[in-house]
């Protein structure tokens, strides 16, 4: 592990197509830090499933690296997302009283199980295969599927993978020099022990500056991603403990900002080379807290005056949106938001620990409003959440006929999900606690016992909210939230 390198590939293992920000700002991190350094990003998403293991074992052989950097981005087991059907399988199998609807779904479930399993193996698989092929180089493993799964992941690679939990930038740096890694946020395997180094400093992001020229000129699939949405990181970190989440472990709780105007010149050129005309800030939170206010109005500030048609978006906090913030978005271009209320009953928001309240949620909206945003607003609920009782669920649903009064009813759509346990949250140690989970539980299980449990939605309100649910999702996508909210409220009322 301690020798010095000169050559780094990054490979951004495949998933669905989505620009890879992490790889991007590593690559721009150890230019700026170490400008001798030969870097190449791969990205195995746009690549064919059947050419990935040659292409990578070509690109190896043609660019002679001496440190391979995998990034695996996630894996989504429980936690699934827009177009994913894997919510309502499971619903179906699990709630649905016709028989024959179950057995479909337990069909098709396996599939998924299948598709899922094949995706986690087929990673695995590239990165054992290439190891073999190249013993010599050095390897890391990064990415948010590691970063969570750390320890389940590297128990299945050979010895030596160095795998990299959370930020990279200054673990990389360590690696590339030859440099000791305990005071780094690392986890390898050694003489048949797992050992993890200690969690270092955050990073400190005012020192990433993306030259995309250079990026270009490493990356030649980016032209694959011209004119689609580019993700942009303005800051790192979030100060809130909302039980479910992950980006306070990765990236930790203190926020750290990057420069504003080297922002607006990334956008600037991104615009003009790769015309780029959708941002999606990738921060864990745009605005995670009244301390963040100055930064992100100085960011939108640049915005307005650069007068570019560039539309942006990304995970918004509107109970701190202020007045003049709300004018700003507007003028900036903000397009359509994704808002995790989570629940409408401020009892549950708190038991959650979520930190925000919701008239102030609401506030925020009639200024977005007031401003004339014309955008539309994904409301994500996540149901049966700890200290839901059939009081709070008719708060949920009088939460969102709220933000649709506010809103107008065209342009909000309430999107009910469940908590997915994951490890290193607040709620997977909360239901250690209390004996619902094992405390030697498998996170990666694909048994449907286990599915059946991280997919959090426990009595005595599970068969109500499921019946719900399976009776809304023949309807329409875009409708199914609302039809949900409805079809509840009127088993609540007994009607
Ligand atoms: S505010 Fe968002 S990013 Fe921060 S802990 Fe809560 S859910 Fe996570």
């Amino acid at each position: 592990m301690n020798r010095e390198h000169s050559s780094i590939l990054y490979i951004w293992l495949p998933c669905q197509k989505i620009y890879p920000v992490g790889p991007t700002y590593l690559a721009a991190y150890i230019h700026r830090k170490r400008p001798h350094i030969r870097q190449r990003i791969l990205d195995l998403s746009t690549i064919p499933r059947r050419e990935r293991q040659r292409t990578i074992l070509d690109m190896v052989e043609a660019f002679k690296p001496d440190l391979i950097a995998f990034s695996w981005r996630d894996i989504q087991i429980y936690a699934p997302h827009g177009g994913d059907p894997s919510l309502e399988l499971a619903f179906d199998f699990y709630y649905s009283r016709d028989m024959l609807r179950r057995v479909k779904a337990g069909l098709k479930g396996l599939r998924m199980v299948f598709t899922y399993e094949n995706g986690i193996r087929e990673k695995l698989h590239l990165l054992q295969k290439t190891i073999k092929a190249f013993p010599d180089k050095t390897i890391t493993l990064g990415g948010g599927a590691l970063s969570v799964f750390s320890r389940e992941i590297i128990r299945r690679l050979p010895h030596g993978v160095i795998g990299v939990i959370g930020e990279g930038e200054e673990a990389l740096l360590a690696v590339a020099d030859g440099r000791d890694l305990k005071g780094h946020r690392v986890i390898y395997r050694e003489n048949g022990s797992i050992i993890s180094g200690t969690p270092a400093n955050p990073v400190s992001v005012g020192d990433i500056h993306v030259d995309y020229n250079y990026i270009t000129s490493i990356f030649p699939e980016a032209a694959s991603y011209f004119g689609e949405t580019i993700g942009i990181q303005t800051k790192r970190g979030c100060p809130y403990h909302c039980e479910f989440c992950l980006y306070p472990y990765i990236e930790g709780e203190q926020v750290r900002y990057r420069d504003p105007e080297a922002i607006l010149r990334e956008i600037d050129y991104l615009y003009t080379h790769w015309n780029t005309r959708k941002i999606w800030f990738a921060d864990a939170q745009f605005i995670p807290g009244s301390a963040a206010v100055p930064h992100c109005t100085t960011l939108l500030e640049g915005l307005v005056r650069r007068g570019r048609p560039v539309e942006w978006s990304g995970y918004v906090r509107t109970s701190l949106i202020t007045p003049k913030l709300a004018g700003l978005m507007v003028a900036s271009g903000v397009g359509d938001l994704e808002i995790s209320i989570t629940s409408g009953s401020q009892k549950v928001l708190n038991e959650m620990g979520m930190g925000f309240r919701l008239d102030h949620l609401y506030e925020g909206c009639r200024y977005l409003k007031k401003e004339g945003y014309r955008g539309k607003v994904t409301l994500n609920y996540s149901m049966n959440a700890p200290g839901e009782t059939e009081e709070t669920l008719l708060e949920s649903i009088h939460s969102y006929k709220v933000i649709a009064d506010i809103m107008g009813k065209g342009r909000i759509r309430p999107v009910i999900f469940f908590i997915g346990v994951q490890p290193h949250t607040r709620i997977e140690e909360r239901l250690i606690e209390s004996g619902y989970l094992e405390k030697t539980y498998d996170p990666l299980s694909l048994n449907p016992f286990s599915i059946r449990k991280l997919l959090y939605n426990p009595p005595p309100l599970d068969r109500m909210i499921a019946a719900s649910c399976l009776e809304a999702w023949g309807e329409k996508e875009e409708e199914r939230g609302e039809r949900v909210m409805l079809a509840l409220e009127k088993r609540l009322r007994g009607e």
